[in-house]
Order: structure tokens, then sequence, then C-alpha cells
């Protein structure tokens, strides 16, 4: 005998429904296994060249680095841009941590740049003025780190004239953003060097791994050299700097491929949620789709909605904790980096667009392996609680 119904329908119901959770099946599971069965479990293999080889073509740059994080790609990205202790590095203070840790690492000292208050993504006026305040300064500014955020590009134009002005050189995270584009331009082919992602909640993973992306091809060679303990090619390993342990292993490459040549797929589905959260909450006052003004450059990563209390009647953390209630996940969007006590001491430029979207915006559930029961109950306890305000 079987699992009797009621035991089924409990767990269906107590079942955390998560914001973005791994979407893998039978094709992973083959990839994993044919790499498992070829012998290549030692870190490097055809995988890892394979994997590399079908993003940068993905992309449409020259050259990839598979590496074990995004964070790591950030880290190795500014090392070989040359960023060390006395400089600055200007990046978006809304942003995941792990672009203002990578700074960190470095022993730069990162300062944030505030937002547009309808993309949150950086504000190209702010970051100008930036850059002129610190040249008049006479600061040096080493890079900037433009953060593409929940799956948008940022207004690259203006961003690279900006940077070209003042030449400073452009590393963009777009670990949040692969499929995306920005005026038909791929997310990952932005500035000197791009870095992707590829955790467990993004658009697709490796499990953990990341990606670094660039069209120079000395660029890549050192990452790829410091990624794998800064080798020189001796047989008893000449080392002439300190590298990293940094590279990603060929068995999460062969999990990469069986993701990537689904995303289409993936990025389809999560654009259906987008779709119907639109459609949840057309006629609700206060509420808008976070971002959404312009969605056809998007990857649909992540949706969220943004409330003003004074005409919507509630707050975005009310419809947060009805939701939690249930078991379904939900968040503000990123706290911005100036607000996080461990950077409290690092300057910023600030417009409030970004403390005002952290006060009100609200990230729903969005992963493409959502189940159609799972949607249905996001969709029923959202409706239930828009009906007794309405
Ligand atoms: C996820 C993320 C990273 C870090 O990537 P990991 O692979 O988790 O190290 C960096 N920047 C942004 C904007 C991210 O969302």
């Amino acid at each position: 005998m079987g699992p009797s119904s009621a035991t089924q329908r409990i767990r269906s119901v107590t079942e955390r429904i998560y914001m973005s959770s791994p979407d893998v099946g039978v094709l992973e599971e083959q990839f994993v296994v044919d790499a498992l069965r070829s012998g290549w479990v030692a870190p490097l293999g055809p995988h890892v060249d394979a994997f590399e080889a079908e993003v940068a073509s993905r992309a449409g740059v020259g050259h990839a680095v598979a590496l074990s994080s995004g964070t790591a790609a950030l880290h190795l990205g500014l090392v070989t841009l040359g960023v060390g202790s006395g400089d600055i590095v200007l990046t978006s203070t809304m942003t995941f941590v792990a672009t203002a840790n990578a700074i960190m690492y470095t022993g730069a000292e990162p300062y944030f740049v505030d937002c547009d208050p309808v993309t949150g993504e950086m504000d190209p006026a702010l970051l100008a003025q930036a850059l002129a305040e610190l040249s008049a300064a006479g600061e040096h500014v080493a890079a900037i780190v433009p953060v593409d955020l929940l799956g948008k590009c940022v207004d690259y134009t203006s961003i690279e004239r900006i940077a070209t002005e003042y030449g400073v050189p452009l590393l963009a995270d777009a670990a949040e953003s692969l499929g995306a584009n920005h005026r038909g331009r791929a997310a990952g082919s932005f500035g000197r060097a791009s870095i992707l992602s590829f955790n467990g909640n993004k658009i697709m993973t490796t499990s953990g791994g990341g990606m670094l992306l660039t069209d120079d091809e000395a660029f890549a060679s050192q990452v790829r050299y410091l990624s794998t303990q800064a080798r020189q090619p001796a047989v008893h390993y000449e080392h002439t700097e300190i590298g990293f342990n940094y590279r990603m292993s060929n068995l999460l490459a062969a999990l990469g491929r069986a993701q990537l040549s689904r995303l289409d797929e993936m990025i389809a589905r999560r654009r259906l949620h987008r779709e119907r959260y639109k459609a949840l909450f057309a006629d609700v006052p206060g509420v808008e789709i976070f971002g959404a003004a312009d969605d056809q450059h998007d990857n649909f990563w992540l949706t969220a909605i943004v409330v003003d209390p004074t005409v919507a009647g509630w707050e975005p953390s009310d419809l947060g904790d009805w939701l939690g209630e249930e078991a379904i996940e939900s968040r503000p969007l990123w706290k911005p980096m100036h607000m996080q006590p461990v950077f409290a001491d690092h300057r910023a430029a600030l417009n409030g667009s970004s403390e005002a979207l952290f006060r009100t915006g609200l990230t729903l559930p969005s992963g493409s392996a959502l189940t159609p029961d799972q949607v249905r109950r996001v969709d029923e306890r959202i409706g239930k609680f828009l009906e007794a305000r309405r």
C-alpha cells in the first residue's frame, strides 16, 4: 500500500514553496552520469571546455573561464584588472553582498552608487557625479562594477560612455541576468569582462559555480592561470605569484551544459509567472510589477512587486507574512549595501531610491521548477489576501 491520499495531501500543503529553486531533471541526470562514467571526475575535463565554449557562444563573447562561483569570478576579474588596496571601486548599492565582498577581498574600497527609482539599476547620472568628485579630489577609481538587477541589464549605453570618458574599466556583474539583453546585446558581453553565477537559485545552476566572460584573450588566460593556483608551466610547479583554487569541476560543468540547453525553456516559464503576477495585481491600486515597464529585454529571473502603502492600505511585509504562514517564500528586494552594518563606514552616492525600493519591494516565487499545484497555491493565497483588502 502506498501513502494514503490524506498523507499526500498533507505533504503537498506543507511543502515549502521557494522563490527560485533549482530546476533539474532527467537531462541533468544524464549529463552528470555521463561525466561520472567517462572517468573525468578529477576537476577538469571535456565538459568544462565544452561548457565554456557554449556559454561564450550564447553571450557572444570570445572567451569564458568556468569557476567555482560568481563571487570567485568577481574576485579574479578585479585582481586581473589590477585592483588592490588603496583603490576605489564604484558599484551598485542595490545588489547581493557578494559584489561588495569581492571588492573587499582585493583590499580596495567599495563606493556605493544608488539606483534609478523605477528599475533599481545603477543611476548613470549619479555614477558620473561620483567619478567627477573623486577625480577632482585626486582619488584613484580602479574599476566600476555595475550589477544587472533581478534579470535586467543596467543601462550599459550610458555606463560604458561614462566609464570610457573617465578611462575606468568596467567589470559587469551579470550574475542574475544570463539570457537578458541590453538593446540586443547579450548580458555577459559588456565591459572588459562580465561575470555569471550558477548558484542554486539563479536562472540556471551548476549547484554552485560561476564564469568570467571576456573578448580579451590575455584577460581570460590570466584568470584561468590565477584560478588554478598560478602554476607556471614547469613539471615541478613553479610559482611566482599567489594563486587561487577557483576552477569549476567537470561534473558540475556537465550539469551546466544540460541546464544551458534548457535555458530558453526555463526563461519562458519564468516569463509566464511574470504574466500571471501582472494579471493578479492589475487592478490593485498602489501595486506595480517591479521594473516591468520594460520587460522585453529581461530574463525574468525574479518577479517582484512594489507597493505604495499609502495607496494600497497595506505594507509589502503584510503580504510577505501572509505568504509565510503558508510556507510560501517571499522577500524584500536586496537590502542596499550602504545600509548593511558591515559596510556602514563606506562612502556612497545616494538619492533615496534604493532605500525606498527596500521598503516597498517584495520578491515573489518565480522559479521555473514551480509545479502547477504550487502556482495555484501561491495564486490562491495572494487572491485571498487581496480580497480581504478590497
Ligand atoms: C548570486 C550573485 C553573486 C554571487 O554569485 P555566487 O555564485 O553565489 O558566488 C554575485 N552578484 C550578484 C548580483 C548575485 O546575485
